[in-house]
C-alpha cells in the first residue's frame, strides 16, 4: 500500500491507497512550522494502524518547486519556508521505513487525474488549481513536464497578466496569482474566497461583482496562456474555488474559447468530481512507479 502526504495550503492531507482504492484518509491543520512534520507523522501512523499495514511506498506533495535531482523543495513563494531544502525522502525513511518520492502538488494532481482520475488516458493536459495560490502543471505526450530544475509547467500562476500590477512575493510583477488568488484577495480586502464564490456570494454588492469579474478574466487569461504554450486536449480545473462549479468553470471556458489562437482546437474542460483525491492518486502512481524501479537506481 502507498502512504500519500500532501502538504496543502491550510491542511496536511493524508491517504493510504491500496490497489488504487483509498483505504483510509485524514487531514490535520497546518501550523506553519516544523511541528507540521510531527503532526503529519503521527496522523500517518494512526492511518496506517487503521489500514492494518506498513507502506510499500510513500509519496509526498509540497506546494513549491521540487528539484528532480534531489527531491528537495527549492522554493514555495512565501509558503512552507520551513520545509525548504529539507530531505523529505530521508525523513520518510526514518519515520516509515521507506524513502519517499517528492513532487510538486499541482504536478502530482495532474498525474493523478490523467492516470486514474477524471482525465484517465489523456496524454496532453494542463491542470490549474485555484486555491490559496494558483498551481499549474502540464503534460505533453504522456510526460508530465519537469524541465532542467523542476520549474517547467508549474509557474502558470506567475505569468504576467498586468504589467502595472502588484509585485508578487516571487519577485515578478503582475502575476495572475498576485492578482486573483485566495491570498491576494485576503491581502487586498481581508475577505475569503467564499465572499466571491461561496454558496451564498454577496451578489448585490457591485464592488464585489467587479472583483469577481476581474478574477474570472485573470484566470481565463492564465488558461489561454497555458493552452497557447502546451496545446492540451484537456484543461483540468481544480481547487476549493471550483466548489462553486459552473459559476467559475463556464466563464473561464468562455473566455478561453473567445481568446484562444484561431487554429487551436479548444480543449475540453474537466472539473474533477473528487478533487480531494487528485494529489493522493498522483502520489500513489509516482510512488508505485518508483517502487518498480531497480534497486541500483536508489542512492
Ligand atoms: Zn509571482
Amino acid at each position: 500500500m502507498e502512504l500519500c502526504i500532501d502538504f496543502g495550503g491550510t491542511e496536511i492531507k493524508l491517504a493510504v491507497i491500496a490497489g488504487g482504492r483509498v483505504r483510509a484518509s485524514d487531514a490535520v491543520a497546518v501550523r506553519g512550522d516544523l511541528r507540521d512534520l510531527d503532526a503529519a507523522s503521527s496522523a500517518a501512523r494512526s492511518l496506517l494502524a487503521r489500514a492494518e499495514g506498513d507502506p510499500d511506498a510513500v509519496g509526498i506533495a509540497v506546494p513549491g518547486v521540487v528539484d528532480p535531482a534531489t527531491g528537495r523543495m527549492l522554493h514555495a513563494n512565501a509558503k512552507y519556508d520551513h520545509l525548504r531544502d529539507l530531505d523529505l525522502s530521508s525523513w520518510s525513511r526514518r519515520e516509515f521505513g521507506v524513502p519517499a518520492v517528492v513532487e510538486n502538488d499541482a504536478r502530482a494532481a495532474l498525474i493523478g487525474e490523467t492516470s486514474t482520475g477524471s482525465a484517465a488516458g489523456e496524454r496532453d493536459a494542463v491542470l490549474v488549481t485555484l486555491g490559496t495560490g494558483i498551481g499549474t502543471a502540464a503534460m505533453i505526450d504522456g510526460t508530465a513536464l519537469r524541465g532542467r530544475t523542476g520549474h517547467a509547467g508549474i509557474l502558470g500562476g506567475h505569468a504576467t497578466v498586468e504589467l502595472d500590477g502588484p509585485v508578487c512575493p516571487c519577485g515578478n510583477v503582475g502575476c495572475s496569482e498576485a492578482l486573483a488568488s485566495a491570498w491576494a484577495l485576503h491581502a487586498s480586502t481581508g475577505l475569503g474566497m467564499d465572499a466571491l464564490f461561496g454558496t451564498a456570494p454577496a451578489t448585490g454588492d457591485r464592488d464585489l461583482a467587479v472583483v469577481r469579474e476581474r478574477y474570472l478574466h485573470v484566470w481565463g487569461a492564465t488558461v489561454v496562456t497555458l493552452v497557447h504554450m502546451y496545446d492540451p486536449a484537456v484543461v483540468i480545473l481544480s481547487g476549493g474555488i471550483l466548489r462553486a462549479g459552473d459559476a467559475v468553470r463556464n466563464p473561464i471556458e468562455a473566455y478561453v474559447q473567445a481568446h484562444v489562437w484561431p487554429s487551436i482546437t479548444a480543449p475540453r474542460f474537466i472539473v474533477p468530481p473528487e478533487p480531494e483525491l487528485s494529489v493522493a492518486r498522483g502520489l500513489s502512481a509516482l510512488a508505485l512507479a518508483r517502487d518498480a524501479r531497480p534497486l541500483e537506481e536508489e542512492k
